[in-house]
């Protein structure tokens, strides 16, 4: 290969990139990845830092050295797989997660670290050397179901005082997140630890849509403009339990009946209305516990959670301030009622320049496959990319999701789609390592 520095020579190494992705390749791949916790009805079961996890990680370890890649970790246990560059410059970085829920599907996560290690290979089977060093990461705990909150590892990883905090979370059985990070970290002890953050060029994270919009729309592949403002609650109904039978409605303090009645005016600040599409204001009442939990006893207490996502942080200022002033009037019928917000991100927009970058490698492969051309949409889920765009010019590539299913053994994408999936990303990924 010939290197000159212009536009156009980038984009012409960028297509020689894209034409070697091979299907077969990405497919085997992952297929390997899906043996580990994989489920006798096609989905899989790999929560972060169990046994199976830890084995899984091994095994990608051993895919990258294969692919020559060096390898690294850091303090959150975060897998990084580096394919040097011309130039010892920051890396640009692609990748995602490779646990899943508690019973998730083969893509969700794996899909994007494993379309990195295809980008790897087809560098190295293009003969390719980019001006930058191309990085695929696995992040550590993005799903949040065994120990809470999500995207531990990303979010660590641009802001290394979270990790005390993490350290303490605990698993359904005990468990330390600390505790198990240490096992990883003690498993891997021929990896070596790199600083977190270290300086990235860019990311780039492609994932399964996990939403229903590509796939009403047929098109295979989508630039992801952004991603939801989010706002999580604690409401809290304090009433006073007594006799289901003998006492008279009008002298109940029923902290369930305050409770419905907060959610019902909480439901009416959210139509449903598909005319609103990814701009609406989505909520839900995700957990609630009551107390006693008796079918004769008048609840003494009832709290509930509330998820409030949207495109627009100003929708969820009114939605919020709808919220605090139920609470306070419907506390007059009962004893108290509080409300906490115990989590919120304001909403992630991706830059204007990585999204040319990544339009202009999803039309060129969607021509070549005689496809629509692709869409820009919004992400409605969470992703590690989120926190990296605190960190580094970042973007998203959606491939469809079939009937929109995800965290989920249903959960499927068509292998043309996740192909063309792998196109767009090598092309990303070998455009912006050029410059
Ligand atoms: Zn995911």
């Amino acid at each position: 290969m010939n290197f000159t520095d212009s536009p156009s020579a980038h984009a012409e190494i960028a297509g020689t990139v894209q034409d070697h992705v091979d299907a077969a390749r990405l497919a085997a791949s992952l297929a390997a990845l899906a043996r580990f916790g994989g489920r006798d009805d096609g989905g899989v079961s790999r929560e972060t830092l169990t046994d199976i996890d830890l084995a899984a990680r091994r095994h990608l370890i051993e895919q990258a050295r294969a692919l020559g890649c060096e390898v690294s970790t850091d303090d959150c246990g975060n897998l990084f797989f580096r394919r040097p560059g011309r130039e010892d410059l920051p890396p640009v970085l692609t990748g995602s997660h490779a646990d899943t829920q508690p019973v998730g599907g083969k893509y969700d996560g794996a899909y994007g670290v494993l379309a990195g290690l295809e980008v790897i290979a087809a560098l190295n089977a293009a003969g390719v050397e980019t001006r930058r060093p191309i990085e695929v990461v696995s992040w550590t705990n993005e799903e949040g179901s065994r120990f809470g909150p999500g995207a531990m590892g990303s979010s660590a990883f641009v802001d290394p005082g979270r990790l005390a905090i993490y350290r303490d979370a605990v698993d359904p059985a005990g468990v330390r997140f600390g505790d198990a990070l240490d096992a990883a970290l003690t498993a891997s002890a021929d990896v070596p630890r790199l600083p977190m953050p270290r300086p990235m060029a860019a990311c780039v994270e492609l994932h399964i849509e996990q939403g229903p919009v590509l796939e009403a729309a047929n098109v295979p592949l989508g630039v992801v403009t952004g991603i939801q403002a989010v706002r999580w609650f604690r409401v809290d109904c304090a009433g006073t339990m007594a006799h289901a039978g003998t006492t008279p409605m009008a002298v109940r303090r029923d902290a369930m009946a305050v409770a419905v009645a907060i959610a019902q005016e909480l439901y009416a600040l959210a139509p449903r209305d598909a005319a609103a599409g990814s701009n609406e204001l989505r909520l839900t009442l995700g957990r609630w516990t009551v107390a006693p939990n008796s079918v004769n006893t008048i609840p003494g207490h009832v709290s509930f959670t509330v998820d409030m996502r949207c495109l627009d942080d100003a929708a969820l200022d009114r939605a919020e301030a709808a919220l605090r002033a139920a609470c306070v009037r419907h506390a007059q019928a009962s004893d108290a009622v509080t409300v906490e917000r115990f989590f919120h991100r304001t909403p992630t927009h991706f830059p204007g320049t990585m999204l040319d970058a990544i339009e202009r490698a999803c039309t060129r492969a969607s021509e070549q496959a005689g496809r629509a051309m692709p869409m820009r949409l919004t992400s409605g889920a969470f992703h590690d990319a989120m926190y990296l765009a605190d960190h580094c010019p970042t973007a998203m590539i959606f491939v469809p999701s079939k009937g929109g299913i995800s965290h989920n053994a249903a959960e499927d994408t068509d292998a043309t789609e996740l192909f063309l999936g792998a196109k767009a990303l090598a092309y990303t990924v070998a455009e912006l390592a050029c410059r």
